[in-house]
């Protein structure tokens, strides 16, 4: 399944005085440049859903998101590409106005089905009953390209890099699947740090695999931002001209800098950051916000 050009990634270094200071070096992962529609993690955590979906008979893709889905827009645009009839189920009553994530997909032939918040909490268990009802021949992917095969696909972020090269690895976690999926294609002796996005998650350290998740950086929540993270996006992309999306990445760079500040990784690490896409969602916010 391959429908997209990873050769578009790049790796690129951040010079900081921060990072000089501290002697550490960071490097960024852009899975965000794969391509222009299907950014990032969203393409790697599709490609075995949609080789599940090939190799059966069914009719077409159903999925699940929000107004400003990076998932859903991703999934329209990939199923436009492979001529897969695609519907999106889109939380909340349907807008006057549809959200541009969700005009984008309409364009790519997703047909939106608008389902109640209550609903919605329940498209796992109750109401998908009635989804499979309504939708008896449809491929299911979970919100976000969750589960095991989306776990898979974002294992496969690794695979563009020389992991020898990196004793810490960072990324964004919202269902997870993403981290799941590189700490086990990781190295034993790397460290794999996720960054939490959503609110009321603690901190966990797994010392079996590794792993770190970090809760202190959502910023109030979901899709919730300050002036602060707004702030050091803008910074950031000065710095380095490097974009950010203020749902995951940006709090996720914002993290990474805090944590060197406060001397959490020793002298001579070598960071790999993985920018996980979801640019488009930058289009929610007021236009003057950010200075890119
Ligand atoms: C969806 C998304 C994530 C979160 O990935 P999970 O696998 O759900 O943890 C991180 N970054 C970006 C840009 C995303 O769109």
């Amino acid at each position: 399944m391959q429908a997209i050009d990873l050769t578009n990634a790049s790796i690129d270094k951040v010079e900081l005085s921060l990072l000089q200071e501290k002697n550490i070096k960071l490097s960024v992962l852009r899975i965000d440049k794969i391509h222009p529609v299907i950014s990032g993690n969203k393409w790697f955590k599709l490609k075995y859903h949609l080789e599940n979906y090939v190799a059966n008979k069914y009719e077409g893709i159903l999925t699940f998101g929000g107004a400003w889905s990076n998932h859903i827009i991703a999934s329209a645009c990939t199923c436009s590409m492979l001529n897969i009839k695609s519907t999106g189920i889109i939380r909340g009553e349907e807008p006057k106005n549809l959200s541009a994530t969700l005009q984008f997909a309409h364009l790519f032939g997703m047909q939106l089905k608008f389902i109640s918040r209550e609903n919605y909490k329940q498209k796992n268990s109750l109401y998908l009953i009635e989804l499979k009802k309504q939708f008896p021949n449809f491929y299911f992917i979970p919100e976000g390209g969750s589960g095991e095969s989306g776990e898979k696909g974002a294992g496969e972020i690794l695979d563009l890099v020389n992991k020898e090269n990196y004793t810490h690895i960072a990324c964004a976690i919202g269902t997870g699947t993403m981290f799941r999926g590189i700490c086990k294609s990781s190295i034993p002796t790397q460290k794999i740090i996720g960054i939490e996005i959503l609110k009321g998650l603690e901190s966990t350290t797994n010392p079996i695999s590794n792993a770190i998740t970090i809760g202190e950086f959502h910023f109030g929540g979901y899709a919730k931002y300050t002036s602060e993270l707004i702030n050091f996006m803008n910074y950031f992309y000065e710095e380095t001209k490097i974009p950010t999306d203020f749902v995951y990445t940006g709090k996720l760079f914002y993290a990474v800098m805090e944590l060197i500040k406060k001397n959490k990784f020793p002298q001579g690490s070598k960071l790999l950051v993985i920018h996980s896409g979801g640019l488009q969602g930058n289009d929610s916010l007021q236009k003057d916000m950010l200075r890119f």
